[in-house]
Order: C-alpha cells, then sequence, then structure tokens
C-alpha cells in the first residue's frame, strides 16, 4: 500500500477544518499545526510532505505564527521546496507586499515568499462576499469559488503563473496563482464539495515527496 501524503494544516484560528476534511477525503493524512514542534531551524515541520495554510484573519494568524515560533521554520520550508497551499488569509500570509483597501501600505507579521502584492478586504462592502464559478487553469473548467472577505492580488512578480481570474472594477484581476511549490488562491475551495484543486495540490506534494523532497 501507498503511504499516504501527510500534510500539515495551520490550526490556530479560521477554516482550518474544512481543510482538514477535504484533505482527508482525498486520502490524505492530517495533522493540526498549533506550534513549532522543535527547536531546530525546521521546527519539526520537514516531516511534512505539504502544509496548508486556511483562511481566517490575517493579522491574528501573523501574529501568532511569531508568537508560536511557526513563522521562520515554515519560511524555511517553503524556501526547500515543501508545497504550500495559501487560501484568502493563507495568501495574504503567503505574499510579499500588503495593501489595505485604500492602497496603503501594511506592515504585518507574514512569510512574505509570494511575489505578489496583495489587497486586503478589497471587494468592497457591497460584494463582501460572494460565490462564482471559475476557471482554474490545470484544476477545473468551472470551479465553484465561496469570497469572503477576500484579498486581491493587484500585481504579480516573476514567475508567478495566475491561474484563474475575475473581474473587477479595475479589470480582471488574478485570484488564484502558483509559484513553484507555492499555490495560493483568494477564495475558499475548502468551503465547497469540489475536492479539485485540494487533489491538484497533492498532486504537487506527491511530485515532491517522489522526488525526495529536495
Ligand atoms: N479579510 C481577511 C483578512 O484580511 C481574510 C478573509 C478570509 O480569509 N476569509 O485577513
Amino acid at each position: 500500500m501507498v503511504t499516504p501524503l501527510h500534510i500539515g494544516v495551520l490550526a490556530l484560528q479560521g477554516a482550518f477544518r474544512e481543510h482538514r476534511l477535504a484533505l482527508e477525503r482525498c486520502g490524505a493524512k492530517v495533522t493540526e499545526l498549533r506550534r513549532r514542534q522543535e527547536d531546530t531551524p525546521l521546527g519539526g515541520l520537514e516531516k511534512f510532505d505539504g502544509i496548508v495554510l486556511p483562511g481566517g484573519e490575517s493579522t491574528a494568524m501573523g501574529r501568532l505564527l511569531v508568537d508560536r515560533g511557526l513563522l521562520e521554520p515554515l519560511r524555511a520550508c517553503i524556501g526547500r521546496g515543501m508545497p504550500v497551499f495559501g487560501t484568502c488569509a493563507g495568501l495574504i500570509l503567503l505574499s510579499r507586499e500588503l495593501e489595505g483597501p485604500d492602497g496603503t501600505l501594511l506592515e504585518q507579521p507574514h512569510l512574505g515568499v509570494l511575489h505578489c502584492r496583495v489587497r486586503r478586504n478589497a471587494f468592497g462592502r457591497q460584494t463582501d462576499s460572494f460565490e462564482t464559478a471559475l476557471e482554474v487553469k490545470g484544476v477545473a473548467q468551472a470551479l465553484e469559488a465561496v469570497f469572503i472577505r477576500a484579498p486581491l492580488i493587484v500585481s504579480t512578480g516573476p514567475g508567478v503563473e495566475c491561474l484563474s481570474f475575475v473581474e473587477t472594477g479595475e479589470g480582471m484581476l488574478p485570484v488564484a496563482v502558483r509559484q513553484d511549490n507555492i499555490l495560493a488562491s483568494s477564495f475558499h475551495p475548502e468551503l465547497t464539495d469540489d475536492l479539485r484543486f485540494h487533489a491538484f495540490f497533492l498532486d504537487m506534494c506527491r511530485a515532491w515527496r517522489e522526488q525526495g523532497r529536495a
């Protein structure tokens, strides 16, 4: 029997249970991650085949990442090539530059590994939350996407592939991206029964494991 993929789901705050369920339904083994597990540079996270950063509140999550000693080990694991999937607040935590709804630069603890600038709470009050079917390149022709006080990706740097877009007041902007081992979306794939985005991420994790995780 093939050993199931072992995924760490950051469980400090937010929608981590739904990610756990989706990953388990895809056949993965899941460990909820609440603190650094060892006092080493990779903090014991090196045993995972991939990590998920869920949606929630990115300022609270960023502060907890620092308090629980997880920020540096996570950054180091991602730097070594471990696949990571960030959704909504998870996308914010991964991105290099963060701005508020009015475009001012925000300083809050985050990983800063994804070459994107994201605008928090970008859809405004009228459209705080909405659902729409989106084409996601390599994943699905029509994926039901749930947006909840979602961020928008306002610019991307080299190496970032845009997988999906929505029409905004500023034209078509990306809402799902991939940069090597980093996958991220503005929306919440864990809140629907459609497992295709999680399956896509697990394929990245499997490929990394098969390469010898290096
Ligand atoms: N609005 C949240 C933030 O900026 C993200 C919302 C979410 O993850 N659903 O942190």
